[in-house]
């Protein structure tokens, strides 16, 4: 009985017994109730199970960062296929990806007048490098795109500093990490249209211990490169406070940065095949890069294993499901999406039996919400009730349903017509790591890690169980 009969059935009786229908009718019955009992066998197993965090180890420990066009990043596609056969999953496999390579260098950046400091840098990632004496110059400061403006003439010659802070993180506002990461972007060719020598940008964090974030640089195409570092939060607030009174600020950057082509990498793929809809595909999964500092623990080697493990404790439990379900680790996708785009290339015409593409790239922190999107706004709002309903099933997981981004990896897959759903993070704390030397094993915790494992492996078995799609049909 769908929800309009019960409705309709509830008018009638109420009619029938000469009372007005003044009593909301009962709610129709929860489309996903037939799994509640495997997904709370999936939860209580998960939520034990400390796989995941085993291979996050191997993964930080033995391997380490693994920048796109590393031997490091290899080594994961190679590890990441030989623990999923391990696990029993099939049809494991690496599918060649072209990826960019970016070397870092050595870098350097001082402070020369009003006296003599070395300050901590990271480049950005495509960076260009500096002369080989390094850019000397004087500092201007930009706190905003109006900023900017306002200084005109100013910057030819000169070296901006991008000084956005990040807020404090609150419940309500969340990270506000998108509103926040522009000028990481974007600034080089802003201030580089304007006659920059070099642009330093404050770390994206609202909490700092002297660690420099790096992350992406995107030139225009109009625009002459111009070298470009993330200093702390802390000497970008003093270089800002000497600029503010008056002083003569001056620094002296050297990066040997190079944009060294391409190379070859993977998107590592393994499936638990479906016993009846085998050609139906749910994909989890998460990205296998990441930068070149730190181990990128929580970005996204968490993600990675949540997906791996969740489908190793589904073929652990003995669960086969009607379609299939699919690990996907992307490659790339902190500079470039070449795996992303590979991926819904390559796989364009099965897109339409994709019944959903399911990412975990906001670390292993408590799950907070989901995210769905879909390119038809009504089939969207459809899947957002749909999953409404079914993380009901999620006992002891409370979780909000968001209608938007649900994560760059599965992005290319939407015109597709692929239902995309993000695994999203409680983020009160991401962003001290995220990009950052201190992005490291310790910072993750076995537990957390074991709820977003959970919640992979109910998610994809739910969604690969129920006969329906999300947006385009109910039972
Ligand atoms: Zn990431």
């Amino acid at each position: 009985m769908n929800g309009r009969t019960w409705a309709l059935a509830a008018l009638l009786w109420a009619t029938a017994c000469g009372a007005l229908p003044v009593v909301q009718p009962p709610a129709p019955p929860p489309a996903f109730a037939p799994w509640q009992a495997d997904v709370t066998r999936i939860l209580t197993a998960a939520r034990a199970d400390r796989g995941a965090y085993a291979k996050l180890t191997q993964l930080c420990d033995d391997i380490g960062n693994r920048l796109s066009g590393s031997a490091a990043l290899e080594r994961a596609v190679a590890w990441a296929q030989a623990a999923m056969r391990a696990d029993g999953l099939v049809n494991v496999r690496a599918e060649a990806v072209t990826v960019p390579r970016w070397l870092r260098g050595q870098e350097s950046l001082e402070l020369l007048t009003p006296r003599p400091l070395p300050l901590t840098l990271l480049a950005l990632g495509g960076s260009v490098a500096t002369p080989p004496d390094g850019v000397t110059a004087e500092v201007v400061v930009a706190h905003d795109e109006h900023d900017l403006q306002l200084l005109g003439e100013r910057i030819r010659g000169r070296i901006v500093l991008f000084d956005n802070p990040m807020p404090a993180y609150t419940p309500e506002t969340g990270a506000q990490y998108g509103e926040t990461v522009r000028f990481r972007g974007h600034g080089a060719a802003l201030a580089g249209k304007l006659g920059a020598v070099a642009v330093l940008v404050r770390s994206v964090t609202a909490h700092s211990l002297a660690t420099p974030h790096t992350g992406n640089t995107r030139y225009a195409d109009d625009v002459a490169p111009i070298p470009a570092a993330a200093i702390t939060t802390e000497h970008a607030a003093l270089l800002s406070r000497l600029v503010a009174r008056g002083e003569r600020v001056t620094v002296r950057l050297k990066l040997t940065a190079l944009n060294d082509g391409t190379a070859q990498s993977a998107n590592v793929l393994a499936e638990l095949a479906g016993r009846e809809r085998p050609d139906e595909v749910v994909v989890i999964g998460g990205h296998l890069d990441s930068w070149d500092v730190g181990q990128g623990a929580h970005d996204d080697g968490a993600g990675c294993v949540m997906a791996m493990q969740a489908l190793a404790l589904l073929k652990q439990l003995g669960l086969q499901p009607r379609r299939t379900i699919r690990v996907v680790l992307w490659t790339n996708e902190e500079n470039g999406l070449a795996g992303a785009n590979a991926y819904a290339r390559v796989h364009a015409g099965e897109l339409a039996r994709h019944v959903a593409a399911l990412e975990a790239d906001s670390g292993a922190f408590r799950p907070e919400a989901l995210t769905v999107e879909l390119d038809d706004p009504e089939e969207q709002a459809k899947a957002a009730a749909q999953l409404a309903q079914l993380t009901q099933l999620l006992t002891g997981m409370p979780l909000a349903i968001r209608q938007h981004g649900s994560g760059a990896d599965v992005a290319p897959m939407k015109a597709g017509g692929v239902p995309l759903v993000g695994l999203i993070m409680e983020s009160s704390t991401y962003f001290d790591y995220h990009h950052t030397a201190a992005d490291t094993l310790d910072k993750v915790d076995p537990a957390l890690l074991a709820e977003g494992e959970a919640l992979f492996a109910a998610l994809a078995w739910t969604l690969a169980e129920w006969p329906g799609q999300l947006g385009r049909s109910t039972r």
